[in-house]
């Protein structure tokens, strides 16, 4: 009898011990879990901030890159490119082929080229519309251009043989008109095949009449003669060699602007 409540006694300390181990067990595994945790979330929390202070960054970025845009579009060179005629004025017609449509083509790969430089352009028509003169200058106005190139053609009845490429200022001979004019024409005489006519003043038709986009554009401008339409050779370098054509316009456009302050 004796021997077994020293058994129970025995055993029942024993039992004490064991609970009494488990508990500090669970204890001890609850605060490393705890601890675990605890670290978990700190590093969440810590990443969280992170990236929040990332986000933030990002979007004061963001703003002021957005502000540096808007700076730049207020200070970059704005460039208007004027394709003569379109619509029911076709220009001249030679062989079934339009002034009008031929110009345009010219001037959408001199807007290209402008563009990618960085250049604004401002077109006073990209499709086939009629425009009259006094919306054409009033569109390059309008938009503060710091320069106006207008594109056309010649044309001269009959003799065939009579070739070249002009270009047309105002009859005051403004000096920076005729600096992109100069610029202009150096590239295109650059061009196989091209006969240089010259800076000329006023219009065709009278020396002291000038051309309207001349007279009329607040900024400096000129009109070009891009070869007669009546001559073979001419044709073939304004349509078969459009692209050489235009990157010369372009790059006299980029060296007039590279060398002259433009005023704003
Ligand atoms: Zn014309």
């Amino acid at each position: 009898m004796e021997i077994t409540l020293k058994h129970l006694q025995l055993s029942y300390r024993s039992r004490k011990k064991r609970q009494l181990f488990i508990k500090k067990t669970v204890a001890a595994v609850s605060a490393v879990i705890l601890i675990a945790v605890g670290l978990i979330i700190t590093f969440i929390m810590g990443q969280t901030t992170d990236e929040a202070e990332d986000s933030v960054e990002a979007m004061n970025r963001n703003f002021i890159m957005e502000e540096d845009n808007t700076q730049n579009t207020e200070d970059r060179i704005r460039v208007c490119i004027d394709a003569g005629h379109g619509g029911s004025d076709c220009g001249a017609e030679y062989q079934g082929s339009y002034e009008k449509d031929q110009v345009l083509a010219i001037a959408k790969l001199v807007q290209q080229q402008l563009q990618s430089s960085g250049i604004e352009v401002v077109m006073t028509r990209s499709t086939d519309v009629f425009l009259g003169l006094d919306e054409r200058t009033e569109i390059c106005n309008n938009a503060s251009c710091d320069l106006l190139v207008s594109i056309h053609r010649n044309f001269y009845v009959g003799d065939t043989s009579v070739r070249g490429f002009e270009a047309w200022i105002h009859s005051s001979k403004p000096q920076d008109a005729y600096e992109l004019a100069d610029y202009i024409m150096k590239e295109l005489s650059g061009i196989e095949g091209v006969k240089d006519r010259g800076i000329k003043t006023g219009s065709m038709t009278d020396s002291e009449e000038d051309y309207r986009v001349n007279r009329d554009s607040k900024c400096t401008s000129c009109l070009l003669e891009l070869g007669f339409m009546s001559n073979s050779i001419d044709t073939e370098l304004v349509t078969v060699n459009k692209e050489e054509v235009a990157k010369a316009i372009a790059d006299g456009i980029r060296s007039y602007l590279d060398t002259v302050t433009v005023k704003k």
